[in-house]
């Protein structure tokens, strides 16, 4: 069990948490003043807020005339762009993580795309803007022109960021290369404040020491750090020791992962949804200290609770959470919404498949034959996973559905169907009595999905 100690880096005691995850969350919730975009709204056209939403009906004429290089604007929009694009440029890595979503192989992959078709893929990125790119894997210091599509991307204007595996590849030379270049951040996994543990969790001894290193002489040399951490039941205990080894390397975000069973990741690995809540609680609570920002990735309930704390804590139901809004040094910015599969967040295979995100391999088209900004805008899946009003479920009948709408890769992991309930989520929405009768469509289900799946997705991203 997790440290319960209700002190300063604890978690607290399971009760307080409860409670106060829980505080102020009624229906009322859903008609709160100035609550985000759409606390609340039930139907699909309320769903992304301010911004005109693509529904059943297609896209609204306004869309159709904007600037598409307007990258403010269309960062507001999560119907015409992602905020993020996650792109496994390899899944060639020399270690084999237990809970990697990648099944990464130690050798690259014949399928890969092409430094031609590399280069092809960003050009039509940058005809979403200016959305955040991360090169990822495997280790995408195994991919040999690296530097040159990073340089490549930069010049196009996309703001770059690198997950390195922590191996002797990332060299000080080799980060110096990949800041000149154009990145800026990288972020490194860290599981445990111990190398025992995190080693185990790598399977390659000294691991633990040499990410530390790397962040460190990436902190030497002026390059901006982040730390991801995989909340397992193998570390759900000693989290709160993470909390000093974030803030000595001089880590700009802690990014906080929680476990989605795909690739070598199992669900017996996962923490149960209440102990879920516990961490939700604890990160809220540590984030009010300000040393570092704090993201919940593949938990979009953490808003909920967020929410939820901060009713509990004004007393009243006027309280929101439009994401983290940050602006940092590095360019590299919190959205002002929530980000989701498919809403906001586009992951691209090593092979080219188009998915939601990393941990939802179900791919809605390849780069090497569809247009990747087609396919976001308009394809069935990214469509509906953009539509709160096809949510199944608790996630269907919720009150914090467009503001949250659960974690869709696990809701497809582990029930089969994309749009039914995120199964770490503890919320019971108040009013059971709006549930919609159960869909006809059941198209969203594994049994009857339609898109090819594609290979089991790498190491890497998620909202
Ligand atoms: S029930 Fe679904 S939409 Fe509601 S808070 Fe939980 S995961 Fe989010």
């Amino acid at each position: 069990m997790m440290n319960t100690a209700n002190s300063p880096g604890s978690p607290p005691a399971a009760g307080a948490a409860g409670a106060a995850g829980t505080a102020g969350a009624s229906s009322a919730a859903g008609g709160a003043a100035g609550a985000p975009s759409a606390v609340g709204a039930s139907s699909a056209s309320g769903a992304a807020g301010a911004s005109p939403t693509v529904g059943a009906a297609g896209r609204p004429d306004q869309t159709q005339h904007r600037q598409l290089h307007d990258g403010r604007m269309l960062e507001a929009d999560f119907d015409m762009s992602p905020f993020t694009i996650a792109w496994e440029i390899t899944r060639a890595c020399a270690y084999a993580c237990v809970h990697c979503r990648a099944d990464a192989q130690h050798v690259r992959d014949p399928g890969e795309l092409s430094t031609a078709e590399a280069k092809g893929l960003i050009d039509r990125i940058k005809d979403f803007g200016s959305p955040i790119l991360i090169f990822t894997g495997g280790d995408p210091m195994m991919r040999p022109d690296l530097f040159e599509l990073i340089e490549y991307a930069t010049k196009k204007g996309l703001r770059c960021s690198l997950t390195p595996t922590a191996t002797k590849l990332p060299t000080k030379e080799k980060l110096q290369k990949a800041m000149d270049a154009g990145i800026k951040r990288i972020a490194l996994s860290l599981d445990a404040p111990t190398a025992a543990v995190h080693d185990d969790f790598r399977k390659v001894p000294g691991s633990w020491d040499r990410t530390m290193d790397i962040l460190r002489t990436a902190l030497s040399i002026g390059l901006s750090a982040q730390i991801n951490t995989t909340v397992s039941k193998h570390n759900l205990d000693i989290l709160p020791d993470m909390v000093k080894f974030v803030k000595e390397v001089g880590a700009v975000q802690w990014s906080v992962f929680f476990l989605v069973p795909t690739g070598r990741a199992h669900a017996e690995a996962m923490i149960s949804a209440e102990e879920h809540e516990r961490v939700f609680n604890w990160l809220y609570d540590l984030s009010l200290k300000g040393d570092f920002d704090i993201k919940a990735t593949a938990a979009p309930m953490y808003r909920r609770v967020a929410i939820e704390r901060k009713r509990a804590e004004k007393g009243s139901i006027e309280a929101n959470f439009q994401g983290a809004g940050f602006q940092y040094a590095d360019g590299l910015n919190r959205p002002v919404k929530g980000v989701n599969d498919g809403r906001g967040f586009l992951f691209v295979s090593h092979t080219g498949d188009i998915m939601p995100s990393g941990f939802f391999p179900l791919a809605a088209g390849n780069v090497k034959k569809d247009d990747i900004v087609e396919i976001y805008r308009n394809s069935k899946l990214f469509r509906e996973l953009r539509d709160p009003g096809l949510l199944k479920g608790r996630c269907g009948v919720c009150d914090y559905k467009v503001v949250c709408g659960g974690q869709r890769g696990r809701a497809w992991a582990m029930t089969g169907d994309y749009l039914e309930t995120d199964p770490a989520c503890v919320y019971v929405p108040p009013r059971r009595d709006d549930v919609s009768p159960n869909r006809d469509d059941r198209s969203s289900r594994r049994d009857d999905v339609s898109p090819h799946r594609g290979d089991a997705p790498s190491a890497g991203s998620a909202p």
